[in-house]
């Protein structure tokens, strides 16, 4: 046996502080018998480890496969010293010389040890809402500065108790160092307030209070992780129509939060992948199959849907609020229409004092609003919709081309807005700000970005925005002074945004559908084919034009790009017809109206959007007029293929346009007006186009000859469509790769923004 001792020193960096990680270390170390240190650096966590070779393979192996559960090793360097004959093993205290960090832990749901924990009658820790560890708890929406230590979080009021103290000494413990730990003698407390703000009780009351109102048909607001959160007895058609009523929203479904696995079995079908979303630690909304006739939901959460958001508890006081509710509750936002999360006591009490009967509160600040993340599964696996509380803020190595020092701001687009700061060859991706369409939304965004700029101690020197200039987020960038202003095409960053995600350089076929973009040729794109290599995109492809009467009317009205694209058909003669759905969802003056500006171009921008397309077709089988929230139209029209399989589809036409191959959506259009008068079922309509564009894929994808095919843009949202593709595609041999950990939506734009800035040069 070789007893030669050796000493390897590690350098590990990636999502390690907060976590349990250095704990771990020691713990395995220990167990091994290995002596040395570890310790927190800004450059990452340093161990060093001394004992004979194989020991520490087995160290280096068990550190890698074995490492705590919410931990994500980025990179780890070794490097081998003469040993410096270490009698023990130590945690050394943490060393900052307040360097900068880009890794930010997100909030983490409740562990499987802090639930049992609260709900066992000889814990110590039983009924308390605050109960956390180093696996679980609040993070980014508790840290005031880095590194991550009691003192800069949102704790810093509550000091240990002794029990507690001990707890977070003791190196075997699961609280060794968790910093948000606490216990009901030294923690944080939950109240429950009326809308008047007066205080009725506290504690465990408070919270079966809140249930047992919830259950009379109450509007509970609750602090939850992120902000406050909007919750009905989900059961109950009146108080959800109740909220719906109050919140000014009318058909956007609510999520579902929900007890267990076996409370989401009684209302969706949910494969295992999606049960393996709902149980993870980030505990986001998943989107699931709603089971037919299911008596615990009401229609009113969500209306004309065959999908439903769900997610489960995930911290303490949900838990404890769930187990006295025999109902899953509906938890929604609890904001003003258009505004940011509330996420103070009194704010809280001023804006949702209308909406809300009762206010379940507590004293633990929150620091930062950040929403529920949404996430589905596609193709068997998760694709992020919404990347907020237990993802955000989120850090990816971008694919470089070109070295770069200069850390950049991008601001991303106007709805579902993120930003993202970069350092090196990291990005940074803001949480979700929601869409830029109110003051205070705008405020918000603002807010959020000095917030993580501070935290991560970042300063930009160039800021990066979108090519159309009625963002606000384009014109937050335009008043920045002494920066490099830069701005990217929407869809070169949706293409980027994807590429940046599964670090691609090599050249790839770019498709991009969504629904709208400022093109380079100041029209509005959507259905656009590029092809990328070496930092060179090309566009390659679209959609035949149309016009969209009415401009950003006609983005909420999928009557009238209808309207838009048959007048391209049938010019004048589309007035005279009389059994199109388009047609008849408008009265005579409205037509008299858009007539003119149809035939005199008025107010009507050309547009070659995919989403524009499908909010046509949507409106031409009568499924959407009028749509109440971005995408409705599309949602509707996926759906109602429901079980419907059929290859066929309709013809594909093709015109050759500016150097651009041009799909020519007329032969297709004639053929479903055939199959509407024919009475071909709705159902069949929407598959047999759906496949039309899976074909429009095909047909390009030959044509480019490339064998990497990059799917971005809102529309691929579209579980149908997306599957469909990834399954021809895969049966050519060809790679395809779609958008996964960031959103597909408007929300992954600053990341592409920046890679596409970094790469380019300023
Ligand atoms: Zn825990
Ligand atoms: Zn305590
Ligand atoms: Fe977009």
């Amino acid at each position: 046996m070789n007893l030669k001792i050796i000493r390897k020193e590690l350098l590990i960096t990636g999502l390690i502080q907060g976590v349990g990680f250095r704990p771990f270390i020691f713990t395995l170390a220990e167990d091994l018998g290995l002596k040395g240190w570890v310790k927190n650096t800004d450059d990452g966590v340093m161990v060093n480890v001394e004992g004979g070779r194989s020991v520490i393979d087995d160290f280096l192996e068990q550190l890698q496969e074995n490492s705590p559960i919410n931990s994500n090793i980025e990179t780890l360097t070794i490097t081998e010293h003469k040993p410096q004959g270490y009698k023990v093993f130590k945690l050394q205290p943490s060393e900052s010389k307040g360097k900068k960090s880009l890794f930010v832990l997100p909030d983490i749901a409740s562990c499987p040890k802090c639930i049992a924990e609260i709900f066992d009658s000889t814990s110590r820790r039983y009924q308390y809402a605050f109960t956390s560890c180093s696996h679980c708890g609040p993070r980014y929406s508790i840290i005031k500065a880095l590194p991550y230590d009691r003192v800069r979080t949102a704790m810093q009021g509550f000091s240990l108790c002794s029990a507690c103290l001990s707890e977070y000494n003791n190196p075997a413990d699961r609280r060794f160092h968790a910093q948000a730990m606490a216990c009901p003698d030294c923690g944080p407390s939950v109240e429950l307030l009326d809308n008047a703000g007066q205080a009725l009780c506290q504690d465990i009351s408070a919270i079966k209070q809140a249930a047992d109102a919830l259950s009379k048909g109450a509007i509970v607001a609750l602090k939850g992780i992120g902000g406050f959160q909007l919750l009905v007895d989900a059961s109950s058609q009146s108080s959800v129509a109740r909220l719906r009523d109050k919140k000014s929203r009318p058909e956007k479904p609510f999520a579902l939060m929900c007890r267990d696995m076996q409370q989401v079995d009684h209302i969706a079908t949910v494969s295992a992948v999606e049960q393996q979303l709902l149980l993870s630690s980030a505990a986001p909304i998943v989107l699931v199959n709603k089971k037919k006739n299911s008596l615990d939901i009401a229609d009113a959460v969500a209306p004309d849907n065959t999908r439903i958001g769900i997610m489960l508890a995930c911290s303490p006081l949900h838990h404890l609020l769930l187990s006295y509710c025999t109902m899953p509750l509906v938890a929604t936002s609890g904001n003003i229409s258009n505004e940011p999360l509330c996420i103070d006591n009194q704010q809280a009490l001023g804006k949702l004092g209308a909406i809300a009967d009762l206010f379940l509160l507590h004293d633990r600040p929150i620091l930062r609003p950040i929403d529920d993340s949404i996430m589905q599964e596609v193709y068997g696996t998760g694709m992020m919709l919404r990347a907020a509380r237990g993802y955000a803020p989120m850090t990816i190595k971008l694919p470089v081309t070109k070295a770069t020092e200069i850390p950049a701001l991008a601001l991303g687009g106007h709805l579902k807005n993120t930003f993202a700061l970069s350092q090196g060859d990291y990005a940074i991706i803001s949480q979700h700000n929601g869409d830029l369409e109110s003051f205070a939304a705008v405020s918000g965004f603002k807010q959020n970005i000095e917030d993580l700029s501070a935290l991560v101690q970042h300063q930009a020197i160039a800021v990066i925005r979108d090519n159309h200039t009625d963002y606000f987020s384009s014109q937050y960038a335009d008043a920045q002074r002494d920066v490099a202003i830069a701005s990217v095409q929407h869809h070169h960053a949706h293409l980027l945004s994807c590429m940046a995600e599964h670090q691609l350089t090599e050249p790839v076929l770019g498709i991009v559908w969504d629904g709208a973009g400022l093109g380079d040729d100041d029209t509005l794109w959507g259905g656009e084919f590029f092809s990328v290599e070496k930092n060179d995109i090309q566009r390659i492809a679209s959609l035949r034009g149309f016009t969209l009467p009415g401009g950003a009317v006609a983005i909420k009205e999928p009557r009238r790009a209808a309207l838009g694209l048959l007048w391209e058909l049938m010019g004048e003669s589309l007035f005279a017809q009389t059994d199109l759905a388009p047609i008849n969802a408008f009265n005579e003056y409205e037509l008299s109206l858009l007539q003119q500006a149809l035939s005199k171009q008025i107010n009507a921008p050309h547009c070659s959007s995919i989403g524009r397309l499908f909010d046509c077709i949507a409106s031409l089988l009568g499924l959407c007029q009028m749509s109440s929230f971005e995408g409705q139209a599309a949602q509707r029209l996926e759906q109602s293929i429901g079980a419907t399989a059929t290859s066929e589809h309709y013809p594909l036409a093709w015109v050759q346009a500016d150097s651009l191959s041009r799909f020519d959506w007329g032969a297709m259009l004639h053929s479903i007006i055939d199959d509407l008068s024919q009475a071909v079922s709705k159902p069949l309509i929407a598959c047999k186009f759906h496949n039309t564009l899976v074909e429009m894929v095909l047909h390009i994808t030959r044509i480019a000859g490339l064998n990497k095919v990059v799917l971005s843009g809102g529309s691929f949202q579209n579980r149908y469509l997306t599957e469909a593709i990834i399954t021809r595609l895969s049966a050519l041999d060809i790679e395809v790769y779609w958008q996964q950990k960031v959103p597909s939506n408007d929300g992954g734009l600053a990341l592409g923004q920046l890679l596409s800035v970094i790469n380019k040069g300023i």
